[in-house]
């Protein structure tokens, strides 16, 4: 079975054969069915039955795409929220609408925060429907960020290693995850990870699934990988604590999250897929 994470699915045609075609896209804004996404407290609206909260275009500065046969439009929100709020507003967002979700808040809180030129610091304008940004300055051309980010989980003779970061709620334990650095590749940086929060040595690093993670731009690259032994030295400045759990211990907290041995990472995110397919397998 195809895992299939939160914040992925169709959502989107993205059309980006128009985007360097501005009159094809003003053309597209003027549609009586064109609409524009209603941001409310810094994230996209959500309706109380799940779906997107869309309106009449007043500042269609990014050309999203069609939803269907519908061109989508956004403004430029004047500032966007954390994780921590939109976390809140994610059991009531639809899954299929989370695509588009995850699309419209990564690149609205790009532009937030890239109007400068990062090679001479002019002003940028807004190019290709709002995919990208141009200095007319220096022609530099700057595109919307995405931060790869390995999470994975480390198996030893049949149990899972799992950590719990500071910030968590408590009981929560969930898979390691960081950065990818410049000059590394997918398997470098899960190997890297495991041995720095956890002092483990790893083999067979295989690929699992991918997820955007819109919070505010990263891809999150879901792993497996193989320990070479069960002693652990954990990172403390990175994490609260890790260990290893039994295939029994993690399908028990899967199954009931609030009494079960730990609180499982959240449906939306990326590390409950993993677990669930670790379990399947
Ligand atoms: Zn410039």
């Amino acid at each position: 079975m195809r895992p299939e994470p939160f914040f992925t699915g169709a959502g989107l045609d993205r059309a980006d054969q128009l985007r360097g075609r501005p009159e094809d896209i003003a053309a597209l804004a003027r549609r009586a069915d064109a609409r524009q996404l209603a941001w409310k407290d810094g994230l996209p609206g959500i309706a109380e039955d799940g779906r997107l909260v869309w309106q009449g275009l007043s500042a269609p500065d990014l050309f999203l795409g069609f939803e269907g046969e519908e061109p989508r439009f956004s403004a430029i929100p004047e500032a966007v929220e954390g994780s921590r709020a939109a976390f809140a507003l994610m059991g009531s967002l639809a899954p299929d609408q989370a695509p588009i979700f995850a699309a419209a808040l990564s690149l609205g809180g790009w532009h937030t925060r890239h109007r400068f030129c990062a090679s001479c610091g002019s002003p940028t304008e807004i190019v290709r429907g709002g995919w990208s940004r141009s200095c007319p300055r220096c022609s530099a051309e700057h595109y919307p960020r995405v931060d790869p980010v390995v999470i994975m989980l480390a198996e030893h003779d049949g149990a899972l290693l799992l950590g719990r970061q500071p910030h968590y709620p408590p009981r929560r334990y969930s898979a390691l995850a960081g950065f990818v650095e410049a000059g590394e590749t997918i398997e470098d940086a899960v190997a890297r990870e495991l041995r720095e929060e956890a002092g483990i040595a790893v083999a067979d690093v295989a690929y699992v699934a991918s997820q955007p993670w819109p919070f505010p731009s990263s891809l999150m690259i879901g792993c497996f990988a193989r320990s070479l032994s069960r002693e652990l030295e954990v990172d403390t400045l990175e994490l609260d604590d890790a260990r290893w759990f039994t295939r029994d211990e993690v399908a028990a907290a899967l199954a009931d999250p609030d009494s079960g041995p730990f609180q499982p990472p959240p449906r939306f995110a990326i590390a409950r897929t993993l677990l669930e397919c670790w379990l399947a397998s």
